[in-house]
Parts: structure tokens; sequence; C-alpha cells
């Protein structure tokens, strides 16, 4: 079954309605990042008093703007409680984030009025209006408002609204653990000198990285060699994981065993590669979980894996696109799409003639382009889906339709992004 970058998001999105989520309580001051499991309430009104916006003068705006002296009959500054009430033909001098006394309806820029000792007047031809830099009552929201959703990512904003709450601590979803398996013959752990032949194993710690920036918890396993008998244990450790990614022997040689060794243990293929390129041969299904009470093999909850292309960048492209949504879902999260955006395209890419595979090429993207253009993107110079040189120097990718093939200098092309 082949299917094309679009399909991908039925077969994810079926999968995801599926997903149960457990939940766990952390200080605020560590959920940056986490998914929020219950939504967000507001415990008071927000903003909890009339607030000035400005330093001045609090006033009723029909008597300002008649520009008549009006005297100054109090003062309160930012925490202190409300005052008040304004008498009549009077201002009250108020700073920023001060609570507006009973009365005034505007408050005058400082800047604004001539101040003679005791007295203000707004100067002419200025005029105020009710409700002039002041934020009413619950103007943002009122208690027990819905501020934030279930499925929210907490970034800076949500964590600031969160403590304005006083939300502390949080209920967050509990993040999925990502079992992390690569395999083949030639891979050597990153501290050893590889023999003739032999790589380092490159591929853990980069889906390690991926794995933790969508969410998730990476756990990687030992290497797997390219035997019947080695996929067979790695996968059986891998049962306990919320997510199982694999790296490797997915494509059609004499030693890709993966896909044998899959269903071997039961699994169900989704997918058994994708019209892209990198990453063609990539494959999605799900293995019978374990029943809670009895341990025995179900398909009531499973365990979704992937087997990725073990070429690094097709490793990359093929998590981005496919397993950082299931990720993504699985942590709880209602954000899950891959992100794409819109730049223009500085030097001419991609290949005459055209493909029948979409194509995601290593491309770097200046993202402060002169005001008023887009971001600029060019690719950068590649040998092949094996090259982590260029792949580092990349911050994206360039995306070249199935249809398409050579693409202009000066055309509005789509980057995916990570
Ligand atoms: P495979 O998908 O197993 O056929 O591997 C395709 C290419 O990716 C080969 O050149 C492998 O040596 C390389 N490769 C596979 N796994 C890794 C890994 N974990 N780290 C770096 N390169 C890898
Ligand atoms: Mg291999």
């Amino acid at each position: 079954m082949k299917f094309g970058v679009e399909g991908r998001s039925r077969k994810v999105g079926e999968l995801s309605k599926r997903i149960r989520h457990r939940s766990e309580s952390v200080e605020l001051s560590r959920a940056f990042g986490r998914v929020l499991a219950q939504p967000l309430r507001a415990d008071q009104d927000q903003p909890p008093f009339a607030r000035s916006t400005r330093d001045g003068f609090a006033c009723r705006a029909a008597e300002a703007s008649a520009h008549g002296t009006l005297r100054i009959a109090g003062s309160t500054h930012a925490g202190e409680a409300p005052a008040g009430p304004l008498p009549p033909s009077s201002a009250w001098e108020i700073m920023t984030g001060a609570p507006v006394p009973a009365g005034a309806n505007a408050v005058v820029m400082l800047e604004h009025v001539e101040n003679t000792g005791g007295n203000v007047r707004l100067l002419p031809p200025r005029l105020i209006q009710a409700g002039d830099n002041i934020v009413a009552q619950g103007a943002q929201a009122r208690a027990g408002d819905e501020l934030l959703s279930a499925g929210v990512v907490l970034g800076a904003a949500q964590i600031a609204l969160a403590a304005s709450c006083g939300c502390n601590p949080v209920d967050v979803s509990i993040r999925p653990r990502v079992a992390i398996l690569t395999t083949g013959d030639e891979l050597v752990p990153i501290d050893t000198t590889p023999g003739p032949g032999q790589i380092r194993n490159s591929n853990a710690l980069m889906l390690a990285a991926l794995v933790e920036n969508a969410g998730g918890e990476p756990w990687v396993l030992p290497t797997a060699a390219d035997t019947a008998k080695a996929l067979d244990d790695s996968l059986s450790e891998a049962a306990d994981a919320d997510l199982l990614l694999i790296s490797g022997g997915v494509s059609a040689g004499k030693f890709d065993l993966v896909e044998p060794a899959l269903a071997r243990i039961g699994a169900r293929f989704h997918f058994t590669g994708v019209r892209i390129q990198p990453g063609k041969p990539l494959v999605f299904g799900e293995l019978p979980g374990r029943d809670e009470n009895s341990g025995a093999s179900t398909h009531a909850s499973t365990l979704p894996f992937f087997g990725l292309p073990g070429n690094p960048i097709s490793s990359a492209a093929t998590f981005l696109l496919f397993a950082a949504p299931v990720l993504s879902a699985l942590a709880g999260s209602r954000e899950s799409g891959p992100r794409f955006a819109l730049a223009r395209l500085v030097r001419e890419a991609g290949t005459k003639g055209k493909s029948d595979l979409t194509r995601f090429l290593p491309a770097r993207c200046d993202f402060s382009p002169p005001s008023g253009q887009l971001p600029h993107v060019e690719t950068v110079p590649w040998h092949g889906s094996g090259d982590l040189a260029a792949f580092a120097r990349s911050n994206c990718f360039l995306v070249v339709p199935e249809s398409a093939g050579l693409l202009e200098a000066g055309s509005t092309v789509r980057m995916l992004l990570f």
C-alpha cells in the first residue's frame, strides 16, 4: 500500500481518536512544553478590578472634556485597594496598574493635563471618552470562564496565564514513552571508533532529540543486529512502550528483516510505503497490546509503530511527517500536524522532469527577510539522504510537489519546518 503525504492524516487521525490519555500533576514552574490535561479556568475576574493602563488622573470623561479645572481629590498607586468615590468636579491621581476609584470612568494621561498644584485640566483641544485607558473588571475573562482547553501545549504565554490564575500544580498529560530501536550490523556505539565498514549509530540520538521535541520521553534500546533472532528479542523488549520507532531494515534488501519480524508478532500494517523521497519505504502499523489484567495479547490496546528508513535524512523527514503527529496525539496535544510555511525560493531547486514522489530537500531558510517579504529559502547542496553534514546546515525541508519538476527562483514554495 502506498500513501501520498495527505493520506497520512486519515490513518493518523483514526489512531488518535482511540487514544486514552493519562495525566499527572506537575509544578507550573516545570510545565513548559507539557500538554494541559484539564481546561484552565479563571479563578476570578480578569482583571480582578477596573485597572488603569496609564499614569495620570482618573476622572469623569464628560467633566474632563469640558476643560474645566478639576481638584485632585486623592491618589492610588499599584497594589493599593480600590479607593474613592471620586467627588464631583475632581480628578484622582493614579498609577499604571492601580484600581480606578469608584465614580471615575476614564483616565487622562499625565502628559495630557496642565497641573497647577492641587488642580488639573485636560489640555484643549484634546477630548477623552468614557473607558479610555481603563480595562474594566472582567473585560478579559469572568471568574469560571474556560481560558485554555485540554490539549493545549503550555508555552510561555499559557504558563503566564496559568500563573495569573494561581493554577499550581497543573494537570498535564503523561509524556508517551517512545522506544527507539536502531537496527543494522554496521552500527557501533558513538563512543567507539568504527572498524572497516562500520559507522556510528547517529539515528538513536537524533530520534531521541526529535521525540523529546515532539513531547515524548525517548527510551533508546540497544541496537539490534540484522538477524531474525535479534529483532524478535528487541521487539519483545519494546512491548511496554507507548510508541515504537524502528530505524533501518525496512527497504527491499536481503537483510531488511524488520517487516517479517513485526508480522511474526501479529502486526497490523496500515501502510508499507509512501510516495515521498527520501523516505519511500516507511512502514506504519500497530502491534497487539497487552491486557492490563491478564497480560494476554489484545488488539483493544495497541502499540503503534513506525519502521523508519535507516538513512538519517529519510528517518528525520518521515519522523516529522508521520511519527510526530502520532506522538503529539499520544501526548494529548490537539496541535498535532507537521508544521509547513511558505517562503520565497532564492535559487532554482529540484530536477528537470516530473516525479511521482513528493520530494523533501534539505534547505536553509532565512526567517528574517527584508520587511514585507516572505522568508527566503534555498536548498543545501547534499550527497543523498545519508549526508549528515548537509542536513546539519539545513533548518527545514523544501517541499517539491510530485507534479513539479524544477522550481524556479523567485517562486513561492512550501517548507516543512523542524
Ligand atoms: P537501511 O534502512 O537499514 O537499509 O539503512 C540505510 C542506510 O542508513 C545505510 O547506509 C545504513 O548504514 C544507514 N543507517 C541505518 N541505521 C543507521 C543509524 N542508526 N545511524 C546512522 N546511519 C544508519
Ligand atoms: Mg540496515
